[in-house]
């Protein structure tokens, strides 16, 4: 495999433009496939945190992020009436707490990734992979809508439901561990009093709802998260998604009905169970994942996006650095990402529990627990938990310089 070589990148999320990026540095092309008409807009706000916080700095695009982060204050938790129970103000653990400094909006971290490849990678947006078909020098992928092509290498960045990895690694129940938690985010623009909070309730029997300002006046970021055993559902039938929340969300208190009621408008609702995806090892021949789609930790963690960006530098670097050689390349990947993906994969002390907590009691001590936060010696306990999670030192890949294109893979 030249550093010239073809290489197809499934999912237009955040790992996706951000390897688009870095492999054309190197030299190589890149076609990346998506399979909504355009890129999502949807999500609410995603951490910027450590190593991936590095990785858009030598992008450059640090600027362009910092004037799209969010203005805010920290996290609040309040009671059914409103008043803030515990709070962790936004510059807590040295911007690295639970809320980090610099927060975005997932939507806009896309968007700005994908201008950033522009217009040297091919987007083909609005089709999906079906098929693939590797052999000693290539793959041959087959397409919903456009023409079969051939590839020297795929990549999976199609996030947690990746059908690269039901391709090419088994179906999905092998992979994915439910954390038994479902979450529906919108955005409203009903006026919900956050004094530049983002604030969270919890009701007894595992019910979260949440909000925070968005970047635009008035606008509003909510999510709807609930505890159960897995559920079947319709995927593509949004109404009975809504449909359930109501049911789950009846009679709570705080902004919750009016939330529920908004629900409805929004347009870019977004309902998925969380989960982690793990497997002992990301890449298959010419086959290869990255971000959720082959680690997702989670949004429990705040870490998604961080491994992402981490992944997508790594995986091209490595690629560059092997001048082609796949195999070497891909080993070096998973040896380098293995380490920082356990570590981001360990959930946050009382995991979905301390998330979502069952009972009035666990509610209380949650809080509890959040006020100590602030306070020695738990502050110096989560402190280490958040700088353990967040870090990974970045390798440098002298063939990613904006001097070096070669771009091959064999
Ligand atoms: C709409 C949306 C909202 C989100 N909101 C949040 C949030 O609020 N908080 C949070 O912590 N995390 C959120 N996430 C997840 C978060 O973006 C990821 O955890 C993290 O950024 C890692 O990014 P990724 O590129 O691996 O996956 P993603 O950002 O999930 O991107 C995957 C992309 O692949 C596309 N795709 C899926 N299937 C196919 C297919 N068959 N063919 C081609 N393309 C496909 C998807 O449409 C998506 O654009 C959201 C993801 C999405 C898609």
């Amino acid at each position: 495999m030249e550093n010239s070589a073809n290489v197809l990148v499934s999912g237009a999320g955040i790992g996706g433009p951000a390897l688009a990026y870095w492999l054309r540095r190197a030299g190589f092309s890149v076609t990346v496939i998506e399979r909504a008409p355009g890129l999502r807009p949807g999500g609410q706000a995603v951490d910027l945190r450590g190593a991936g916080r590095d990785v858009i700095t030598r992008m450059g695009l640090m600027d362009r992020a910092r004037a799209v982060s969010l203005d805010q204050r920290g996290l609040a938790f309040v009671n059914a009436s409103g008043r803030i129970t515990a709070r962790m103000p936004a510059d807590s653990f040295g911007g690295e707490g639970i809320v980090s400094e610099i927060e975005i909006l997932r939507g806009d971290l896309a968007q700005l990734l994908h201008d950033a490849t522009l217009p040297d990678v091919e987007y083909l947006f609005d089709d999906t992979i079906t098929g693939l078909d590797q052999d000693a020098d290539g793959v041959d992928v087959t397409f919903e809508k456009a023409a079969p092509r051939r590839f020297d290498l795929v990549v999976g960045a199609d996030g947690s439901h990746s059908v690269v990895r039901a391709l090419a690694f088994g179906p999905e129940q092998q992979h994915v561990r439910p954390l038994d938690l479902y979450t529906a985010w919108f955005t409203v623009t009903e006026p919900v009093q956050l004094d530049g909070w983002f604030q969270l309730h919890n009701t007894p029997g595992g019910l979260v709802a949440s909000a925070r300002p968005g970047r635009i006046p008035g606008e509003i970021k909510a999510g709807l998260s609930f505890r159960s055993k897995p559920i079947s559902y319709d995927r593509g039938d949004t109404t009975a998604q809504q449909d359930l929340i109501e049911r789950r969300f009846a009679g709570a208190g705080w902004e919750v009905p009016r939330l529920v009621r908004a629900m409805r408008d929004a347009d870019d609702f977004f309902f998925d169970s969380m989960s982690q995806v793990r497997l002992d090892r990301w890449s298959r021949g010419r086959v290869v994942l990255l971000g959720d789609a082959g680690y997702c930790p989670s949004p429990l963690t705040g870490l998604g996006t961080s491994l992402a960006l981490v992944g997508a530098y790594v995986l091209a670097g490595e690629l560059a650095e092997a001048r082609g050689d796949h195999r070497t390349a891909l080993g070096n990947y998973d040896r380098v990402m293995r380490p920082y993906v356990e570590q981001a994969q360990e959930l946050p002390p009382g995991g979905a529990g301390g998330y979502a907590p069952s009972s009035a009691l666990a509610i209380r001590l949650r809080d509890l627990s959040m006020r100590a936060m602030n306070h020695w010696p738990m502050h110096n306990i989560m402190a280490a938990q958040f700088a353990k999670a967040g870090n990974v030192t970045l390798p440098d890949y002298p063939r990613l310089s904006p001097a070096a294109r070669s771009g091959s893979v064999h």
